[in-house]
């Protein structure tokens, strides 16, 4: 048998890199592309670029062992689906292939896109591939090879990733029974993928499995067993390191364990302490890639802590190497970028070159023993005892007002009572129509913005222009004949980064961009200290807008929950401790709004569902304190405010009860996609509040007919009673057209006064 040792180990890697450019380059060039301004040729020397800078940095920075088929012009799962031949047949008559590919990602005039949805519990989202009777898989591994070619003429020593067969079949859309039924269809192909591997210099190959951190029953763990079995039987192949992240493979593990393959990865960082428990012995003879250098969060490794975890591996197993946890395709480029972060902070942090850093040490003191970095460990230590003892991580007056919240500052009156005293005072039609914030961000509005930071304008100069949009969306609202109206959300960049600027606690980087999909990027704040409000945050815009009319303005706050999705969030205490804090400052401001003369609030939570843990066993914990925190913060004002949230980009099934538990007078959910079905669901839970499902979807600029809206509507009315009912669209407006939002609203409202 070839053991580890003759198969070429390796002692330092990451599992994945990020692709978009330190400075976005690629999201620019795609960009370009799509626009007609440059062609194919351009696009790919773009990329050629940033991947051969990429490769020899990492190879110069001391990593033996490099992934490479990372990279990808959109999507990892959407370039899996077309190594198997799995593209949508829809786009097949697209003769050229990145055309075709990227018609597969965003759709055409006349070619739907695939669907979209988040990449387990992180807020990168993948294509979902489609599978059906008509996938007929073939293998086109010439993207992949030829990537792996460039990597070895640059003299890297490159390990080509792919997903593996069962993520990318349990994570596709099967029509017509479970995807997983396919996968004695793809075993074949993936064996043929491994010899062509081989045969272009491959050592190894990296088979992505994070699926198996999630609840697997019985029989998938059989075929976990049965699919690494016969890939491991490949005649001719590369060593196999299957790779999981996220979590823990918990029974998955003696699976992977029991076959013929070299290497497992494993994630030290998320949860599980040491060895992911007893069954690390079973990989004896095998090589463990642990993951000790966390690659979701942007927080300094504590070495220590890493070095103490790899020698217990070392312990009980023949070969360690040391890695990030996961991908560094969720965390910034480098920490080099910034400028303006506070010294104190920024000693704090590790971003994606600081964390190939990170690695290339902790493999030193693996092989070389814990003295070789001595003068390092010395300075973690340091920065590390300064975060603890920061000021700013332990505010005294926010512990004591949180510790001081008995059960009633999380309690309303009963509902009917609430419905009764906000019937008097709001004397709204029946089914009353609203939008959910946001109209168009039009550029005079980003223009306005990239002024002020530029420091063209002056700060009462963009106030006055922001008040000119509101006062024209409060106009428009009017003309349309809405009911309850919202200010627009102008001054808003983001729902999560507006707060987070506002809020001590929070910090904000100027090139920390991650891909969120596609050629989307966003730049999460960072969560590292103790969240306390400075002074109101929106008062003044929303106040403004109250007082052009008498109908009533609807106040805009974001959810504690959705505010820690969408930041890098500290690690020195519970999630849930965060979000209280953060629920307590958007309690303040909720308050504030009452008392400025707002009568309702509408408090958003489109995160909700996607901070959901993987497993099973660990969901209850998080829907208690997600459901607590949302509760202070809407629960400081009086039982005749109403209260609203806002619930989107999901499956709700999951986490219906919680939907119920947050108890807010009115719910506006996505619906508009799934035909209603979300209101059966309710139902079945018991919800008997205020429901607004979007009677049309806002992800197209195509505007709905009266007649459909008034069928969406009919078909609510069936599960839910007129008297709870809201109409409103299923999202946010900003990103749609002024023209299209105009026509749009009007027919809903004509709708809405049919069925009245
Ligand atoms: N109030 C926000 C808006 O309208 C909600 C956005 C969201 O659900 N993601 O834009
Ligand atoms: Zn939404």
């Amino acid at each position: 048998m070839v053991t580890v040792a003759q198969q070429n180990p390796f002692t330092a890697t990451v599992l994945g890199l990020p692709r978009v450019g330190p400075r976005r380059e690629l999201k620019r060039a795609t960009e370009a592309y799509w626009a007609g301004e440059i062609d194919a040729g351009r696009l790919h020397a773009v990329a050629r670029d940033l991947r051969r800078t990429q490769l020899t940095d990492l190879r110069a920075a001391g990593l033996d062992s490099i992934p490479v088929g990372t990279f990808s012009y959109y999507d990892q799962m959407l370039d899996t689906a077309e190594l198997l031949g799995a593209l949508p047949p829809r786009v097949a008559g697209i003769a050229d292939p990145l055309d075709r590919y990227f018609a597969a990602a965003r759709g055409t005039e006349t070619v739907e896109p695939l669907e979209m949805t988040k990449w387990f519990d992180t807020n990168y989202h993948y294509l979902v591939p489609e599978i059906g009777p008509e996938t007929a898989f073939s293998l086109h591994p010439d993207k992949l090879l030829a990537q792996l070619r460039e990597a070895l003429e640059l003299g890297v020593p490159a390990r080509p990733v792919v997903i593996g067969p069962i993520t990318f079949l349990k994570l596709a859309k099967a029509s017509g029974g479970s995807a997983l039924a396919r996968l004695i269809e793809l075993l074949p192909l993936y064996r043929e993928l491994l010899r062509r591997l081989a045969v272009a210099g491959a050592q190894w190959v990296q088979i992505d499995e994070p699926v198996l951190v999630t609840d697997l029953t019985a029989e998938e763990i059989g075929l976990v067993q049965v699919t690494y079995a016969e890939l491991a039987d490949a005649p001719e192949r590369p060593a196999i390191l299957v790779a999981t992240y996220f979590g823990q493979p918990d029974a998955a593990l003696p699976a992977l364990a029991s076959t013929g393959i070299e290497g497992v990865a494993l994630d030290f960082t998320s949860g599980a302490d040491v060895a992911a428990g007893a069954d690390v012995p079973a990989l004896t003879g095998k090589l463990i890639v642990a993951g000790v250098v966390d690659g979701r969060n942007v927080w300094r490794t504590d070495l220590d802590r890493a070095v103490a975890t790899l020698d217990t591996l070392r312990g009980s197993a023949a070969q360690v190497a040391v890695s990030s946890s996961c991908s560094l395709l969720h965390v910034p480029y480098t920490l080099a970028a910034e400028t303006a972060l506070d010294e104190r902070l920024r000693s704090w942090l590790a971003f994606g070159a600081e964390k190939v850093t990170e690695v290339r040490l902790l493999a030193t003191a693996l092989s070389d023993g814990a003295q070789a970095i001595d003068a390092e460990l010395a300075e973690v230590r340091a920065a590390l005892a300064s975060r603890r003892s920061d000021p700013r991580l332990n505010d005294p007056r926010v512990r004591a007002r949180l510790a001081a919240l008995g059960p009633d500052a999380v309690r309303r009156a009963p509902a009917e009572q609430r419905r009764e005293l906000q019937r008097d005072r709001l004397r709204l039609p029946a089914l009353p129509t609203t939008t959910i914030g946001s109209y168009p961000q039009t550029s005079a509005i980003r223009l306005a913005r990239a002024a002020l930071r530029k420091g063209a304008i002056d700060q009462a100069e963009y106030v006055r222009r922001m008040r000119a949009e509101i006062a024209e969306v409060i106009a428009l609202q009017e003309r349309l004949g809405l009911d309850v109206l919202v200010h627009g959300e102008p001054e808003r960049n983001d729902m999560v980064q507006y707060f987070a600027e506002q809020l001590d606690g929070f910090a904000a980087t100027e090139q920390g961009w991650v891909q969120s999909y596609g050629t989307r990027c966003v730049r999460p704040p960072i969560l590292f200290g103790d969240v306390a409000r400075r002074e109101p945050m929106t008062v003044e815009w929303i106040a403004y807008a109250q007082s052009l009319t008498d109908k009533p303005v609807k106040g805009m706050l974001t959810g504690p929950v959705t505010i820690l999705a969408w930041s890098f969030v500290r690690d020195d205490q519970p999630l849930g401790d965060s979000a209280r804090q953060v629920a307590l400052a958007i309690r303040d401001e909720s308050v504030d709004l009452e008392s400025a003369g707002i009568r309702i609030i509408q408090v958003d939570e489109p995160a909700l569902r996607e901070l959901l843990p993987l497993r099973a066993a660990d969901q209850p914990g998080y829907l208690e304190w997600s459901v607590q925190s949302f509760r202070i913060a809407t629960s400081g004002v009086s039982d005749a405010t109403q209260i609203h949230t806002h619930l989107c980009y999901s499956e709700f099934g999951e986490v219906i009860d919680a939907i119920a538990g947050l108890d807010a007078d009115v719910t506006s959910i996505e619906a508009a996609r799934s035909r209603m079905e979300v209101l059966d669901d309710l139902n079945a839970a018991g919800f008997d509040l205020g429901v607004g499902p979007g009677v049309y979807d806002i992800h197209s600029a195509r505007v709905p007919s009266v007649d459909e809206i008034t069928t969406s509507l009919r078909a609510a009315l069936k599960a839910v009673p007129a008297e709870r009912l809201w109409v409103n669209p299923d999202c946010g407006l900003k990103t749609r057209g002024r023209a299209e939002v105009e026509a749009s609203l009007r027919n809903m409202v004509a709708a809405a006064a049919a069925v009245r």
